[in-house]
């Protein structure tokens, strides 16, 4: 794979960065960010910069799936509807995520977006190598190739093939409502990016039931979950998981923002290590949600997660 695994951070420098007053000691940890949509990234504050006009703050709490899709799409969208936009966020997304200590991260970027503002592939994976080799002394962004699952994908292929052939991208997720899309017809996207040696990623077991992160691992053979946290209640998958080594990428603050978990006290991520799933973080879009990995990790602690599970959570970037 070309991310490498991730490693954990010792149990005696998670407890010394814990004993910091705030979350400074938190943010020197160089951690690894890897559920993360390099567009939604960023501070609220730089879509306003960019669209030049003041936001309404999105709610604590969205009454479910589609209120936050039009959130999306009523405020933020319009922002990344030419080049500069979104060079301007996605180097703000990047700027926010050095700043809180993040060294490695998976972020991706969606192959509808040179449809979107009419540019060949070229141009938005140009922009992406050349913020990749900006933040490079501070961090190493893997950039991902982001599938809508709502989107016819014949639609998606010629900008997908060229994505792949620029050797920019090392992994490819696949998002938005798991509800929607035939992952069959999606399949050949997974087996082309694996002839490629990208790390295979898709969304699944957030609203949906662990049945769908079944089928998303016979079908599209991935490496990763993000999200899966269906996964939780059903102890054979739970084995299974934890004998394939699959590694789910969780988003606590989104989770709950979507009124998918109750809180940090509850989340299934207690279960899933237990189980011996191998677990990393993301922040899935912190333009929303709002929460680092910094602030991950020390609400986990507060409601509280002992520094010894913290400790099982893959947290740090590939050796
Ligand atoms: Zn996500």
């Amino acid at each position: 794979m070309q991310g490498g695994s991730l490693t954990r951070i010792p149990e005696g420098r998670l407890a010394q960065a814990l004993a910091a007053a705030d979350d400074a000691g938190l943010r020197a940890l160089p951690k690894a960010d890897v559920h993360c949509h390099a567009l939604l990234n960023a501070p609220l504050s730089a879509y306003e910069q960019v669209l030049g006009h003041e936001l309404p703050r999105p709610p604590s709490r969205f009454t479910d799936f589609t209120e936050f899709g039009d959130y999306l799409a009523a405020n933020l969208f319009p922002a990344t509807r030419t080049l500069a936009g979104m060079r301007a966020l996605v180097r703000a997304g990047l700027e926010r995520m050095a700043d809180d200590g993040v060294a490695y991260a998976e972020a991706s970027i969606d192959l509808l977006l040179p449809m979107h503002i009419h540019v060949a592939p070229e141009a938005v994976i140009e922009l992406v190598a050349e913020e990749r080799a900006r933040i490079a002394p501070r961090l190493r962004w893997a950039p991902e190739i982001g599938i809508n699952r709502r989107v016819p994908p014949e639609r998606l292929w010629p900008s997908f093939v060229a994505h792949i052939a620029s050797g920019v991208f090392s992994s490819i997720d696949l998002y938005d409502d798991e509800r929607s899309g035939d992952l069959r017809e999606i399949a050949r996207f997974y087996r082309m990016a694996r002839e490629h040696g990208l790390v295979l990623k898709a969304h699944a077991g957030e609203i949906c039931g662990p049945e769908r992160i079944r089928e998303t691992i016979e079908v599209l053979a991935v490496d990763a979950i993000q999200h899966g946290i269906a996964a939780a209640g059903d102890a054979r998958l739970l084995d299974e998981l934890a004998r394939r080594g699959t590694q789910l990428n969780l988003a606590l603050a989104s989770n709950l923002a979507l009124g998918l978990s109750s809180g940090y006290e509850s989340h299934p991520i207690h279960a899933l290590l237990a189980a011996g799933v191998n677990v990393a973080l993301g922040t899935d879009d912190f333009t929303l949600f709002g929460a680092g990995l910094s602030d991950e990790i020390l609400r986990l602690h507060r409601a509280g997660m002992p520094v010894s599970e913290l400790a099982k959570i893959c947290l740090g970037p590939p050796a």
